[in-house]
């Protein structure tokens, strides 16, 4: 196992539904060591590309982008959650589905932040179905940028989403894949990397 699905066989908490609790060290309280640790593996997987720009989506993406950011020594724009679209025109747009919250969000990123100049990492704490994520690639295109690569903490692998996204031809590092979890006795395995 490594660094990450060693800490979520200690600390995560398998929920009926497929949702997986990490919040004493990912998405509530954080662990910022561990969040490093994430960030040099991210630096080491992608070396090599023209990576200018850190893509991430609030709340739960930004602390991980902005320190993975400081060991790419790049700016981190997160796509804002807005059930408003009057700002239309200046923004790029769109729309993903949240599998926690089970509601539409519209997500928003200004057209200040992101052009055709941009070679860009996404970021997430999460890949469930892929919605956030072809929110984040649709935007990346709206702008003329270039997806460089994906980097995601905890994949559920048991989901459709990194096939998904695989399957389009993006670099996706998932530094957890989850195959199975069991809300009945906590038990979680992992996919061998
Ligand atoms: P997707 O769009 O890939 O279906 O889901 C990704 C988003 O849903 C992530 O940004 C994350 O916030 C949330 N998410 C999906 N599955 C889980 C889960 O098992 N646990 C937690 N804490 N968040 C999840």
């Amino acid at each position: 196992m490594n660094f990450l699905e060693e800490r979520i066989a200690k600390d995560g908490i398998v929920k009926e539904g497929n949702v997986l609790k990490v919040d004493s060290f990912l998405n509530h309280q954080i662990d910022i060591a561990l969040f490093n640790q994430m960030g040099q593996e991210w630096k080491k997987r992608f070396e090599g590309k023209p990576i200018n720009k850190i893509l991430t989506i609030e709340a739960s993406g930004i602390g991980i982008a902005c320190i993975a950011a400081q060991h790419f020594g790049v700016p981190v724009v997160f796509a804002k959650k807005s059930k408003s679209i009057n700002m239309e025109g200046e923004m790029y747009v769109a729309e993903v589905e949240s599998f926690t919250h089970r509601c539409k969000n519209q997500v928003i990123v200004s057209k200040k932040f992101l052009g055709p100049e941009d070679h860009v990492l996404i970021i997430d704490d999460f890949l469930a179905n892929g919605c956030a994520l072809q929110g984040l690639i649709g935007i990346v295109q709206s702008a003329g940028a270039t997806v460089e690569g994906i980097g995601i903490a905890v994949e559920k692998g048991f989901q459709a989403g990194g096939r998904m996204i695989r399957n389009l031809g993006y670099q996706l590092e998932s530094l957890a894949i989850v195959e199975s979890m069991d809300a009945t006795d906590g038990n979680i395995s992992f996919r061998e990397q």
